[in-house]
């Protein structure tokens, strides 16, 4: 391996973990019982809501580049659910969501580690990741994760995201690594797997639950593993 690119949520930072439970804290701190939003109907909404509002892909690549707003937009689908006026909850909603987020977020144990032993290791090494400008930057900040890449591909950023071709073009042009010495860890089948190996780039899927390849995947990694850590742990 001389030149990796890498994917940065639910690959190295634990970015899902406790989502339902801060979304029903952000939901009752600024829903009071007794006022006219029943929280824990709204909660129980939002978890439809966001489901709808994610699984449409042109949805979804529209919106992931400003999570906050798109947060007020899922609050407000759920509002309209329950049939109450928005009435300016659905911001501060999703501003107390990204607080709870932004402070339980961790790296994964064998994340800062194996940065490391890929450094000494001499892989040239670019961090490729979907979403909003600032909250992207401010994970990568917040975890001290600059040091370890030589080059960082924010989509939010760059104005294109996975799975286009230039997206992963770009930060090969950026490590001098052409497709065939490169390969690309991700936890999301199609971004980090499928799009660059189409390329040439070989495709190490992350499968952090364990679950498998979907019976239906048109992908098929070059190999799976259940943590970064464990692809690097491989190379020795
Ligand atoms: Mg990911």
């Amino acid at each position: 391996m001389d030149a990796l690119l890498v994917d940065l949520d639910d690959t190295l930072l634990d970015y899902s973990g406790g989502v339902d439970e801060h979304w029903t804290a952000a939901v009752h701190a600024c829903c009071p019982e007794d006022g006219a939003v029943d929280p824990q109907r709204l909660a129980t909404v939002l978890g439809e809501a966001r489901r709808w509002f994610w699984s449409d892909p042109e949805r979804h690549r529209r919106e992931r580049v400003n999570m906050l707003g798109a947060w007020t937009h899922i609050v407000e689908i759920g509002l309209q659910r329950l049939g109450v006026a928005p009435d300016g909850v659905a911001p501060a909603i999703a501003r107390e969501f990204w607080v709870r987020r932004r402070e339980a977020m961790r790296l994964f144990p064998d994340t800062t580690a194996s940065l490391a032993a890929l450094r000494r290791r001499g892989v040239r090494l670019a961090l490729v990741t979907n979403g909003d400008a600032g909250q992207q930057r401010d994970k990568i900040e917040r975890h001290d994760l600059a040091r370890f890449f030589d080059a960082i591909v924010i989509e939010g950023e760059f104005g294109a995201g996975k799975p286009e071709a230039i997206v992963y073009r770009h930060a090969l042009a950026a490590l001098g690594a052409s497709p065939g010495e490169a390969w690309m860890a991700g936890d999301h089948l199609e971004f980090d797997v499928g799009a660059p190996q189409r390329l040439g780039l070989r495709g190490v899927w992350v499968d952090r639950t364990g679950q498998g390849l979907p019976g239906d995947s048109t992908v098929l990694p070059h190999r799976i593993v259940r943590s970064f850590g464990e692809l690097v742990a491989a190379l020795d």
